[in-house]
């Protein structure tokens, strides 16, 4: 897509003519399915695609209060320019106001001085052909606000205001979201036609502490006819009630601002407030995502850095977790930091380039879109400004290959925020994320793509998949149980790790696994108790492999007992030389089905020092840690109560992520259409569109993959890439869309084979 586009010199009128005719095609109207620029029908698209499935390239000049009186727009129209910047974020209004705004209390920046700079900003960003959404921050107030409306403000239990700072936190069901916030969206919509609203901090009070207003006692009342429960209790249902009400009342006002929004500045001036890129961040800000994209048009993603537990290639897995809900024809712009964001945030020194880099690029990989984020309008640390330049450039040319595609690959990895809210409850790291960066980090090590899938939509998607995989996903529903159990009658395979189906969906702890006659494993009454403690704990553990090949070289045994030379279940392959595995975990005992093979026991704790004691007091157990059976279907399924993938998110030892690899190529029978070859820690991830695939090789290998920022990019290759091809890709012609190298391709079989001779930060590879 030219960035000198017909919309380029568009005047605001025609512009906003067409958009808001936009809205009786725009769910038929897919602009990339057209060749940019050569077609009638790409013009034709051009001009009823609205705005927010069609701009892709964002930035954001965050304004400080200060701004006002050194802003210099004509600098950053330039700084738009040179980065092919196609929309921009504009702070509006909210706590602050950068215009003059006329709604009551509603503060206006200190240094504003009558200016009106958001006003000026929007005039130049819509001169310039770009589209703005106004930045509103709606969650604080200053003192002279609650001064004239303390019952518009949070209320802890004693009848105090929460505060933040010299702010003071406001009440998501008072006056102040339901008249104040939407007359200032109003007020700007009807001044300057902004083509949209994002809320930097909509949601209100966040999960760690409850508001005894009156306006939230009175809801509350109305709703469930109790009182606001005293205090966090999760085992207490009225608590569990007030969750799901705080949940309800942010959809409310997500409804309320897009009805606000569309009213005064038409159908396609969305409201959309920002999303954290953390499920366990969304459930601490009661933002429900699925239900939020069930409703949003765009989803404005604020995950500005990553830590050192998770990596780069979180931005590919929440890129995709967020398109599984959203749809992969919606837009997800991410909030990159050109500033040293994260652990420990420097707001006014630039992030390394390699590591702002790395995180746009994998963001790409998982189909988010680029977001120049800086606070403050003017810098003394230059360098920054540097950043977002040439990865815009090779954004906007690559564009056609980097949206509106789909995701290829036979592993669905299951996932719920319900699971995060009523299994994790205050433990969701240890309980639910550990889990699955675990498991998700074990295939990408072993290059194996995958898509996250939400539980709720196993019905519609499990058929896409060859195996699915449950990361200790306690909380099932019924329903979601039920969808599992059709997936493997229809041929279907699955591993399960943990506590998978043994809690309902409000974390209610069942008798028996919802799914035990799938995993042939059955929990033994009154033995679970404590687990989650101990899942907190790391202990001296192992896991004894079944059946034993003692050596007959080293081991004690030799000659008073014959070596076993039985096979070992294919799951154990690599393990040859060892008979234990570091474990770490705890295991209760459960009751293994006749019909399935122990393939890995547990060895309770014994003590590490002083090294005299660190000897096995119990060498053997009947405990299972790992149950493999094949069900009269041909259906595999592996469940693991050990918590091998907790373990592995926490040590990162190799043994846990190559048992969990090994599990996975067992249990899809190595259905897997991605096999790549050569050294390094890269993320791999397939999309298709229309006749051709798309390859996207991200080289996580650096002295900084486990602690940023990266110093120093370093090369990976030669890497040799073996891809199945989709049906309609013939697979001979290839194109590497970032280093332009040479390569030749092998077709075999429904197979291409190729080599890539290095890849620096990232390849990404057309095949058609
Ligand atoms: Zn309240």
């Amino acid at each position: 897509m030219s960035e000198k586009g017909s919309y380029a010199g568009d005047s605001r009128r025609s512009f906003l003519k067409k958009a808001t005719g936009a809205t009786i095609t725009l769910a038929n109207t897919n602009l990339f399915a057209f060749s940019p620029g050569t077609s009638p029908q790409w013009d034709q698209a051009l001009q009823t695609t609205p705005w927010f499935r069609r701009i892709t390239r964002w930035g954001q000049t965050n304004i400080t209060e200060k701004d006002p009186i050194i802003y210099d727009i004509t600098w950053w129209r330039n700084h738009w320019k040179r980065t092919h910047t196609q929309g921009v974020i504009i702070n509006a209004g909210g706590i602050i106001a950068y215009y003059p705004t006329k709604v009551p209390l509603h503060y206006k920046a200190e240094y504003l001085h009558g200016r009106d700079l958001f006003g000026d900003l929007c005039r130049a960003a819509h001169e310039d052909g770009l589209v703005v959404f106004a930045r509103m921050d709606s969650n604080r107030a200053h003192e002279e606000f609650y001064k004239a409306h303390p019952d518009w403000f949070a209320l802890d239990r004693d009848g105090k205001p929460y505060r933040a700072g010299d702010l003071y936190i406001t009440c998501v069901n008072s006056p102040y979201y339901n008249e104040h916030i939407p007359s200032i969206l109003t007020e700007i919509a009807n001044l300057y036609h902004p083509e949209g609203f994002t809320d930097n901090s909509w949601s209100g009070l966040g999960r760690d502490s409850i508001c005894y207003c009156e306006n939230c006692r009175k809801s509350f009342r109305g709703k469930t006819g109790k009182e606001i429960p005293r205090e966090k209790n999760w085992d207490d249902p009225v608590y569990r009630q007030w969750i799901r009400w705080n949940y309800d009342r942010r959809l409310e006002i997500w409804d309320l601002n897009n009805r606000t929004t569309r009213a005064a500045g038409g159908p396609t001036c969305i409201w959309s407030g920002m999303n954290s890129g953390s499920i366990s961040g969304q459930s601490r800000s009661f933002r429900d995502y699925k239900e939020i994209c069930q409703r949003a048009e765009i989803i404005m993603l604020d995950h500005q850095a990553r830590t050192d537990a998770v990596g780069f290639q979180h931005m590919s897995d929440i890129g995709k977790i967020i398109h599984g809900m959203l749809g992969w024809d919606k837009l997800i712009p991410d909030s990159m930091a050109m500033y040293q964001a994260g652990r420990p945030t420097f707001r006014l020194s630039s992030k390394p380039a390699a590591e702002a880099h790395m995180w746009m690029l994998e963001g790409f990989a998982g189909g988010i879109q680029p977001w120049w984020h800086h606070v403050g309008a003017y810098h003394e640390d230059r360098r920054m400004y540097h950043t977002a330049e040439p990865i815009y450039k090779w954004y906007q040319a690559n564009e056609e290959f980097l949206i509106n595609r789909t995701p290829v690959g036979t592993i669905g990895v299951v996932w719920s925020q319900e699971n995060t809210d009523f299994y994790g409850r205050d433990d969701a790291d240890v309980l639910v994320d550990q889990p699955w960066n675990g498991i998700t980090q074990a295939l990408i090590r072993a290059r194996i793509p995958y898509q996250p899938v939400h539980a709720d939509h196993l019905s519609r998607d499990a058929s896409k998949f060859s195996l699915l995989i449950l990361p200790n996903l306690g909380c099932m529903s019924d329903d979601q149980v039920a969808s599992v159990k059709r997936f493997v009658d229809r041929g279907g395979h699955l591993f399960a790790t943990g506590e998978s189906s043994l809690f309902d969906t409000s974390g209610n702890p069942r008798k028996d696994y919802a799914l035990s006659d799938l995993f042939g494993s059955h929990v033994i009454p009154d033995t679970a108790e404590g687990s989650r403690e101990s899942m907190k704990r790391t202990s001296h553990t192992y896991l004894r492999l079944i059946p034993e090949m003692r050596s007959k070289v080293y081991g004690p045994q030799t000659g008073t007992e014959p070596a076993i030379t039985a096979d070992r279940h294919p799951v154990l392959k690599g393990f040859e030389e060892t008979d234990i595995l570091p474990f770490g975990g705890v295991l209760n005992p459960v009751r293994v089905d006749d019909n399935s093979a122990v393939i890995a026991t547990f060895i309770p704790e014994f003590p590490i020092y002083p090294p005299e004691t660190a000897w096995m007091r119990e060498p053997k157990t009947d405990i299972a840690g790992l149950i493999a059976r094949t069900v009269p279907n041909g259906s595999r399924v592996i469940f693991m109560p050990a918590d091998i993938d907790r373990q592995f998110a926490r040590y990162n030892l190799p043994d846990h992520g190559n048992l969990l690899a090994n599990v996975v190529r067992w249990a899809c029978k190595d259905d897997i259409p991605l096999a790549v070859s050569g050294a390094g820690l890269i993320d791999c991830n397939i999309y298709q569109q229309p006749g051709r695939m798309v390859l996207h090789l991200t080289n996580l290998t650096s002295a900084a993959t486990w602690r940023q920022p990266v110093h120093e990019l370093i090369p990976v290759g030669p890497v040799r890439v073996r891809i199945k091809l989709t049906k309609d890709v013939s697979g001979k012609n290839l194109k590497l869309l970032v280093s332009e190298q040479k390569a030749s391709a092998a077709v075999e079989g429904g197979w291409t084979e190729f080599e890539i001779r290095s890849i620096l930060n990232h390849e990404v590879v057309v095949i058609s």
